[in-house]
């Protein structure tokens, strides 16, 4: 049995000898997990198939051992992507998280969109790669239903005015009066950076400039919070 679907390669390791085995997130069945079979030599012709990013149209074959990758027509390889260190590690961080949240057999087009929108910018766009990762986490908690509380007390409702913090516990943003002992203090800068970064579309990411180092500590805390909500340890660059 052959079927057709549109996919992007979130993760690629090696298989046997010769082979890799790749997981896929596709438009039309959210996970699958494929097998490339010799394409490890330099003369394979679907050797660009098995590569982290790749975006194409793929054709799976059912065989004894699972599903085998037996044509690809790529769309877009975001090569731009792997030939900077940081825009690597930020791109990488975000197939991680995908490779975490999406299910197999289950469709997620949203996502998929959302995706494909933050692997262009990435990749053709002049911009500071960790906005684009944590433009991805804000919407991947919110998308998942745990949208971040960035204008008001998660407890209280009352408006932030002057601190705020996350408890990694719940997840939940809260007011210095509703804060729980273990939770973290949300810095100013931080809390501004989540907020532009929250309301600014990816096609608007190259225009704004964020206080220097508020992106990575605001990357660190939304880690945390991820790998709390999702109990995985993200692979981190
Ligand atoms: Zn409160």
């Amino acid at each position: 049995m052959e079927e057709k679907v549109k996919a992007i390669v979130i993760s690629s390791k090696d298989f046997k000898e010769k082979d890799k085995q790749i997981v896929l997130f596709s438009l039309e069945k959210g996970k699958v997990t494929a097998f490339l079979k010799g394409v490890k030599g330099a003369n394979a012709k679907l050797k660009f198939a098995k590569e982290l990013f790749c975006f194409g149209d793929y054709v799976l074959t059912e065989s004894k051992v699972g599903k085998i990758v037996t044509s690809c027509e790529p769309i877009d390889m975001f090569y731009d992507i792997t030939q900077n260190y940081e825009n690597f590690s930020q791109g990488a961080l975000i197939l991680d998280v995908l490779n975490t949240v999406v299910n197999f057999n289950e469709t997620n087009t949203a996502l998929f969109i959302n995706t494909l929108k933050a692997l262009k910018i990435l990749a053709y766009e002049k911009v500071n790669p960790h906005y684009v990762s944590l433009k991805f986490l804000i919407g991947i908690f919110e998308a998942l239903g745990y949208k971040l509380s960035l204008n008001k007390c998660c407890c209280c409702g009352g408006l932030f005015v002057n601190r705020r913090f996350l408890c990694l516990e719940t997840g939940e943003i809260t007011c210095l009066g509703c804060k729980s002992p273990q939770s973290i203090e949300i810095s100013n800068s931080v809390h501004t950076a989540l907020r532009i970064l929250s309301t600014t579309d990816y096609e608007k990411l190259s225009t704004i400039k964020l206080v220097s180092g508020s992106e990575k500590e605001a990357l660190f805390l939304l880690v945390q919070n991820f790998e709390q909500r999702f109990s995985k340890k993200l692979k981190i660059f």
